[in-house]
Order: C-alpha cells, then sequence, then structure tokens
C-alpha cells in the first residue's frame, strides 16, 4: 500500500484525562481506535502525548495532581511506563506495535543527539510502528509540561518530515478571541499565515484574553511553518476528528504554509530551526553579500568583530553591520581563537582561513532561522 501521508498527533492532558485528573480509558482508546484508522488507511503516524503524570500521581500516593517539581516527576516516572503500557496493548488489539521515545528539549541542540533521534524515527516509521513521544518528564530541568508538549510535536514534526501536524485539545480550535469568556467568539477555519491579529486572539503580548495554552500552540504552528508543515488544530473528543484532519474534511483551524519553504537538509534544518545558537559574528557588506547571494563560506578577513563566547563546532549567529541577523552557522575555530587571530593579523592567515565552511550555514532567505530556538 503507498504511503499516503506522514502524520504527528500532538495531544493534551486535558483531553487524556477524566474530570478527577486521572487517565480515561475511553479518551485513550478513541485516539487508539482513530489512529488506528488513520494507518488502516496505510498513513504514519507518530504521537506526541502527554499524560504521564496523571497515569502515574495515585500510585505515588497523592490524591491529587501534584504540585510541586518533585512530585510531579516522580509521579511522570511511574505513569510513563504505565501510560505506554496502556498505548501499547490498544495498538496492538489492532494489530501495530508502539514504541516509546522520550526527548529532552536539550537533544534537539546537540547535533549528533538530533541526528539519532531523526534516524531512529524513520526506521521505526518505515517498520509500520507508531512511536510516542514525551518529553522526558523525570529528567527535564525545565517545568513539566512546558507548552504542554505543543512545541515538541512541532519539532519532532520538522524532525521527520511530516507532511501534517495534527493538535488536539479540548477546544474546537483557533478563535477569534478565547471562547471559554467570550459568548461571541467565532471559530477561525483557515489561516495562512500568523498575524499580530492571531497572536493577540490566543493571547499573545498585550492582550488581555487567552491563556498559555493557545499561545503555546500557536508558537508550534510557527515552527511548523518554518519548515513548511501544515497544521490542523481541532477538537480531541470530536468522533473521527484525526481521519477527518488528514481528509481535510474535519471542523477546526487549517494553518497552512503558502510560502514553499526551501529543502533543507538535515543538517541544515538542525542549524536553522534546533541548534540554539551562541555567539555573534558581525561581517562587512562585501562578506555578507558573498554569504546570502553566493553562499560562499566565510572568511577570517571577512569578520568584523566577535561577540560572545563559543567553541570549535558551535553555531552562531551572522551580523550584519546594521545588526541583522544574516545566516546562522557552525564555526571551526573557538571565540577566543578567532579574537586571537583578529588581534594578531598575520597577512597568511588572515587571507586563508575559513571560518564557516560553504554548507554549514544557512541564510535567513532559506528559512526563517530565528524561529524555533
Ligand atoms: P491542551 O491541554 O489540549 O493542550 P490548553 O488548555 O493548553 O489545551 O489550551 C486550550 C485552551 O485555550 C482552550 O480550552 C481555551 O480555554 C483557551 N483559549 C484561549 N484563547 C483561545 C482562542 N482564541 N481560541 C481557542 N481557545 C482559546
Amino acid at each position: 500500500m503507498p504511503i499516503e501521508k506522514r502524520v504527528v498527533i500532538k495531544i493534551g492532558s486535558s483531553s487524556l484525562t477524566s474530570r478527577h485528573g486521572e487517565i480515561s480509558k475511553i479518551k485513550l482508546e478513541k485516539l487508539a481506535n482513530e489512529i488506528a484508522k488513520l494507518k488502516d488507511a496505510g498513513h504514519e503516524v507518530v504521537l506526541v502525548s502527554s499524560g504521564a503524570v496523571a497515569a502515574g500521581y495515585r500510585k505515588l500516593g497523592c490524591l491529587k495532581r501534584p504540585v510541586s517539581l518533585p512530585e510531579k516527576q516522580a509521579a511522570a516516572s511511574i505513569g510513563q511506563g504505565l501510560l505506554i503500557e496502556s498505548y501499547s496493548h490498544l495498538f496492538l488489539s489492532h494489530g501495530y506495535v508502539a514504541s516509546q521515545i522520550l526527548i529532552l528539549r536539550s537533544d534537539f541542540l546537540d547535533e549528533s543527539r538530533y541526528q539519532n533521534v531523526h534516524n531512529t524515527l524513520n526506521v521505526l516509521l518505515e517498520r509500520g510502528i507508531i512511536p510516542i513521544v514525551n518529553e522526558n518528564d523525570t529528567l527535564s530541568t525545565e517545568r513539566l509540561n512546558f507548552g504542554d508538549n505543543d512545541t515538541l510535536a512541532a519539532k519532532v514534526a520538522g524532525l521527520v518530515d511530516a507532511d501534517q501536524l495534527v493538535i488536539l485539545s479540548d477546544i474546537d480550535g483557533l478563535y477569534d478571541k478565547n471562547p471559554t469568556i467570550h459568548e461571541d467568539a467565532t471559530l477561525i477555519n483557515h489561516v495562512s499565515e500568523i498575524t499580530n491579529e492571531i497572536e493577540n486572539a490566543a493571547g499573545g503580548s498585550g492582550s488581555a484574553v487567552g491563556t498559555g495554552g493557545m499561545k503555546s500552540k500557536i508558537e508550534a504552528v510557527k515552527i511548523a511553518m518554518a519548515s513548511g508543515i501544515s497544521t490542523f488544530l481541532g477538537n480531541a473528543n470530536k468522533e473521527d476528528i484525526i481521519v477527518d484532519a488528514v481528509e481535510k474534511k474535519a471542523t477546526g483551524t487549517y494553518f497552512t504554509c503558502e510560502k514553499t519553504v526551501t529543502t533543507l537538509n538535515q543538517k541544515k534544518k538542525w542549524i536553522a530551526f534546533h541548534s540554539g545558537s551562541k555567539g555573534e559574528i558581525i561581517i562587512n557588506p562585501h562578506a555578507a553579500d558573498r554569504m546570502v547571494k553566493k553562499r560562499k563560506s566565510l572568511r577570517l578577513k571577512e569578520i568584523h568583530l566577535v561577540k560572545g563566547k563559543f567553541e570549535k563546532g558551535a553555531v552562531v549567529r551572522v551580523m550584519d553591520m546594521e545588526g541583522e541577523e544574516i545566516a546562522r552557522g557552525v564555526v571551526k575555530v573557538s571565540s577566543s581563537g578567532l579574537n586571537q587571530m583578529l588581534q594578531d593579523k598575520t597577512d597568511q592567515v588572515m587571507d586563508s582561513t575559513v571560518i564557516i565552511e560553504m554548507g554549514d550555514f544557512v541564510c535567513h532567505i532559506d528559512a526563517p532561522i530565528s524561529i524555533g530556538v
């Protein structure tokens, strides 16, 4: 059967739990049934699922969902296994094997770990497995449930070159204002660009409406859009929402990318969207032209100034003299080495030393490099 689409589905804890905050068997079953239907139709699926704390807090001895970070992490360490056990069982009943991948946000910052996750996910998808991804809550030093996995799902979608990201929530989609407060809020069916209006509707800066929840979904949409991936946002409780979302007939919000994003190879994608940047190199106008228009390597003699501290192999922001970021690339020399060479100004070294190799940078016109880091 031909592969139809590669779909990343993100489901939030609120869509997996009962009123009391525990995992709801009925909701989990509905999700697994619908994912199985998508698999039956020939699509590849990665599931990004929250719910580890909800699945584990009672066994930790807590009567309600804990609030302190150590207790949440302890609950997650019990619940993650239980959650995966339930998913595995449900998917197996449909004839599909599930796998677990726990990711830390910092895994995306390291190129070899990023490549490893990419390779692992590809093998699993090619073999028809359903990878279930979650943040490694027990190890994460960041705030637990940061963005409730929305941005993690968008990054995973970019990592596996997904055709579509489906974010399921407890609401029908993006409204022009928070529908839980405003009765006259209207559902927005289609968004092709994230404008200030959209950010404000979702509770962006300067707005009194909305919660972090919708805001983090819009952040996720932006990350997906930067990689050329369309996103659907809809209500997890609706019947057949997943299949309908992929077949473009669901009620909800479709975020589509009209601009064709240049296809970047894995290394360049990592540089553009995941690497994080350690410092800045300010270059002269001639070099800026060579880098952006001709994609030529950056040489030592073209550097005007080095800002910040970074090691050899780090990704730095390449700035023009006006302070605009024009590219991001991997440096062959550390900041201290660079400063020393710039101070010595040895003619031969200045002329012959390449600081960022041709294939090791991404220009702003290839990708919106500031997104997702
Ligand atoms: P999940 O747990 O599924 O990730 P969240 O609770 O984090 O979902 O976010 C969804 C919530 O965002 C909605 O239930 C709603 O209360 C709130 N919200 C705020 N602004 C909007 C908006 N403009 N459109 C839709 N929902 C919004």
